[in-house]
C-alpha cells in the first residue's frame, strides 16, 4: 500500500522517453490550475523569457528572426492535445502539420544492422523537434502512453504495463494532484445519493 502510493506521486510527472519528454513539457504549458481551476497558459510568458524558455526546452527560443510564432505553438499544442488517445480523425491535424514541417530521413548504423531515423529540417524550431518526435513515437507506440488527465488536462506518460492508467494522480504533493481520488469519491457520492 505504501509503496503504491509512492508511485502515484512520483508516477504525475514521470518523464517520457526521449525526445517525447519534449513533447510532453510542451503539452504541459497549458493546464487547469489546480487552485483557481482555471486554464492557464505558459507559453505567452515563456515566449518572451528567454532563459526560461532554454531551461524548458533544448530548442533555439522564439524571438529569433526566423523562430516559430506564438500563434503557430498555440495550434500545435492544440491539435496534439486533441490527438491524445487517438479519437477518430486524429491522424487528420497531425499529417497537415507534418505536410508544413517535412521530415528529413537519416539513415543510422545500429549494431550490425541499420535503422531509419526522422528528424526535423534544419530551420523547424520547436515545432519541428516535437513534430519528428511526435512521428517516432507513433511509429514505436509510445505516442499512445501519452495521456491528458481527464480532471486537469496534465499529460503524463503511462508506464503501466496495461497501459490503462487514467488519472494524473492518486495523491496530492509536490505538485503532483489527486484526480484520481476525487473522481472515485465523487463517485461514491453519486452511488450514494442515488441510493437515498
Ligand atoms: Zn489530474
Amino acid at each position: 500500500m505504501k509503496e503504491s502510493r509512492w508511485n502515484s506521486e512520483a508516477n504525475w510527472n514521470t518523464p517520457a522517453p526521449g525526445e517525447l519528454e519534449l513533447v510532453r513539457r510542451f503539452l504541459n504549458t497549458w493546464r487547469i490550475d489546480a487552485d483557481t481551476r482555471e486554464p492557464a497558459d505558459e507559453l505567452p510568458w515563456l515566449l518572451k523569457d528567454r532563459r526560461a524558455w532554454e531551461e524548458r526546452f533544448p530548442t533555439r527560443p522564439p524571438g529569433d528572426p526566423d523562430g516559430d510564432a506564438g500563434e503557430l505553438l498555440v495550434r500545435l499544442r492544440e491539435d496534439l492535445r486533441g490527438a491524445l488517445g487517438a479519437p477518430e480523425g486524429w491522424t487528420e491535424a497531425l499529417n497537415g502539420w507534418l505536410e508544413g514541417y517535412p521530415l528529413v530521413a537519416r539513415v543510422v548504423e545500429e549494431n550490425r544492422g541499420a535503422s531509419v531515423r526522422y528528424e526535423p529540417g534544419p530551420e523547424a524550431g520547436l515545432a519541428g523537434r516535437v513534430l519528428a518526435a511526435v512521428a517516432r513515437s507513433v511509429e514505436d507506440g509510445t505516442f499512445f502512453r501519452l495521456k491528458a488527465c481527464p480532471d486537469c488536462r496534465w499529460v503524463f506518460y503511462d508506464k503501466s504495463r496495461s497501459k490503462t492508467r487514467v488519472w494524473c494522480g492518486m495523491y496530492a504533493g509536490e505538485g503532483g494532484r489527486a484526480c484520481g481520488t476525487i473522481s472515485k469519491v465523487r463517485r461514491y457520492r453519486q452511488r450514494h445519493k442515488a441510493g437515498e
